[in-house]
């Protein structure tokens, strides 16, 4: 069981009836972009952003949104939004034709971006979070923000190694888990070596 350290976030509210948890949404975040370890991203989905402490806190501050969980390079797992509610992750997007994926989803932010790989522990407490989401809900699918609002987003990215996280499932024991998982990634793969998408990585000022 996931001990997760809960920071309420006001950017949430009630499921539409009837709206059953089918999906897992993987994202991947860091405030400022690509650094680490700060209070950017608490912050950002409790709407206590501070315009005046970073340029892209400017843009960005006014946002009210939010993401059910968020992993830290430690493995530290917060939660901001209880996942039989609605938080405030996808936008506009759509999975298996069905839109605004918010309704029926849970999103889960790893603190990480479109340049550098991932921490082995984000890997092991996604895997963990996974097995206990699936079995609390009837998920169907779990993929990334960029599948299910393609030309939009790119998180998780194209370091986020599905392979990796398929093979950790594997070792598990939880293929019922690893069915779910939509993106291709071979089970071997290391981090980083996966770049499933061929957009250039964009090289941020800052
Ligand atoms: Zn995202």
């Amino acid at each position: 069981m996931n001990s997760a350290t809960f920071h309420p976030s006001p950017n949430c509210d009630a499921r539409p009836e009837g709206a059953d948890v089918a999906l897992v949404v993987i994202h991947a975040i860091s405030l400022p972009p690509e650094r680490f370890g700060g209070a950017g991203v608490e912050q950002l989905f409790t709407n206590r952003l501070d315009p005046l402490e970073h340029p892209y806190y400017a843009d960005i501050h006014h946002l009210r949104v939010s993401a059910h969980y968020f992993i830290r390079r430690t493995g530290e797992l917060i939660c901001f939004v209880a996942p039989s509610n609605r938080a405030w992750h996808a936008g506009v997007s759509a999975w298996r034709g069905r839109e605004r994926c918010n309704d029926f989803s849970v999103g889960i932010e790893l603190e990480g971006c479109d340049s550098l790989p991932f921490e082995p522990a984000q890997y092991e407490v996604l895997a963990d979070l996974l097995d206990e989401l699936c079995e609390r809900f009837p998920v169907q699918g779990i993929t990334g923000h960029s599948d299910i609002a393609p030309g939009r987003k790119t998180d998780p990215g194209p370091y986020f190694s599905w392979g990796r996280l398929r093979r950790l499932l594997a070792e598990n024991g939880r293929a019922d888990v690893l069915a779910r998982i939509e993106p291709e990634g071979a089970p071997n793969a290391d981090d980083g070596a996966l770049m499933r998408w061929p957009f250039p990585l964009a090289v941020r000022p800052g």
